[in-house]
């Protein structure tokens, strides 16, 4: 169960557990499975698919994991016979337990376990726009592990939690608010996470964050029998693309499912959009502090070293669509009316890039579309659920206020 070497993706080196980057160059690392094919485990949530997920033991207790199912009403709305939907969110009627509502808790889940699996139990770090920082606090609650986020002001209405104060544990989680965006707030955390007792979590260089997104690829293999032919997903850094690649060419591998990869169909959000554009090879255009969506806006995304976003781009013979604001706005109300949940604002821009690709004639009708639906169902979650704040301990515009906080706090 989840036996693996970690290897460089451009010269197949193996390197030490636990590495994060590769000594001769910028490359990836990936995990290469002992399983060639996967065996479903009886496991709750992502556990189910143990084998090719870099962990050996479960947080059983993490239930969040990816449903597909077959779309009715967009499907119809758009023109297309076989759309398969993978919903990551809260929808309990579908099955859809995602306790923060996003696919971030489908990386936080085995990114924790593989920490507590390093054994010097270090408190783990990450910036975030918001969803990760929910996902990563739910569950340092179920766990106890000791966590520090650091997370835009202008995000913090996005830190809610449906965990109850009693069973929040005791103050394992560090909030810290950074007074900027994004960008800020990861400078900042590289800092801290350079510190003694601290530990990096690696973003898209973290094989466990890119393996649990991956199960949503695999979910939906394992749901139609094949691999689908196209995959629809709005990225920021596009470490979701890298992820639903990685787990096609090990489909593939396994020879069950198909002997093909998924084309990677990428949507952004324009302005903010820096993975369209450098495909595109266009000039970009000036930022907008407004967005649609600010998780989707990622200003250094994983585009050009071996095993990136271009490599899974060019060799799934992938496109990347730039979707405006009012044309995600439209494509979230068409969503939400023809399939009957909520969805958060990122995975709309998707929806729209669907829509885009359904008219060009650039998929076809009868083709098996996997759309994955990155986030949803918060209005739902409330219906059964009083969701409270988590309130920031200390604001910061500098990294020496947050390690001067941070050091007063041990
Ligand atoms: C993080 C996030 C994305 C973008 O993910 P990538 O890391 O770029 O693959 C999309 N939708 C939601 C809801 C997210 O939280």
């Amino acid at each position: 169960m989840g036996q693996y070497l970690l290897r460089c993706v451009s010269d197949r080196s193996v390197q030490p557990a636990y590495s994060l980057a590769c000594p001769h160059d910028n490359s990836l690392l990936r995990a290469d499975y002992q399983a060639r094919q996967i065996e479903p485990k009886n496991l709750p949530g992502i556990w189910r698919f143990l084998d090719w997920l870099p962990v050996q033991g479960i947080i059983a207790k993490a239930k969040g994991a990816p449903v597909t199912y077959r779309s009715r009403g967009l499907a119809k709305e758009l023109g297309l016979e076989n759309l398969y939907i993978s919903f990551n969110g809260y929808w309990p009627e579908r099955g859809a337990k995602n306790p923060t509502c996003s696919f971030k808790d489908l990386e936080a889940a085995p990114t924790m376990q593989m920490l507590l699996e390093r054994g010097d139990n270090p408190t783990l770090v990450v910036a975030s726009a918001g969803n990760t920082a929910r996902a990563f606090a739910h569950v340092s609650y179920l766990t106890g592990q000791p966590l520090v986020l650091f997370v835009p002001e202008k995000a913090l209405d996005r830190m809610w939690t449906a965990a109850e104060a009693k069973g929040r544990g005791t103050g394992q989680v560090t909030l810290i608010a950074v007074q900027g965006d994004y960008y800020d707030a990861i400078q900042i955390a590289e800092k801290v996470q350079s510190l003694p007792g601290f530990a990096a979590e690696g973003g898209a260089r973290n094989i466990a964050r890119r393996d649990g997104m991956g199960t949503v690829m695999l979910d939906a293999a394992l749901a139609l029998g094949q691999i689908p032919k196209h995959y629809f997903q709005a990225v920021g850094s596009g470490t979701g693309g890298i992820s639903a690649w990685e787990a096609a060419l090990r489909l593939k591998a396994d020879g069950r499912f198909g002997s093909f990869l998924s084309r990677l169909h990428l949507a952004q959000n324009i302005p903010n959009a820096p993975i369209y554009y450098a495909w595109k090879g266009k000039e970009p255009l000036a930022a907008s502090a407004d967005m649609f969506d600010d998780v989707l806006f990622n200003r250094k995304p994983p585009y050009g070293m071996p095993g990136g976003v271009r490599d899974a781009l060019a060799e799934t013979g992938g496109e990347v669509y730039g979707i405006t604001d009012l044309q995600a706005r439209a494509a979230k109300k068409l969503f939400e009316q023809s399939e009957e949940i909520d969805i958060l604002n990122a995975p709309a821009v998707a929806v729209a890039a669907l829509e885009q690709a359904a008219m060009a004639g650039s998929i076809g009708a009868k083709d098996i579309i996997l759309l994955n639906i990155t986030g949803g169902g918060v209005a739902r979650i409330k219906e059964e659920h009083t969701l409270s704040m988590l309130e920031p301990q200390i604001t910061v515009s500098h990294w020496e206020q947050a390690v001067q906080f941070l050091e007063g706090k041990k």
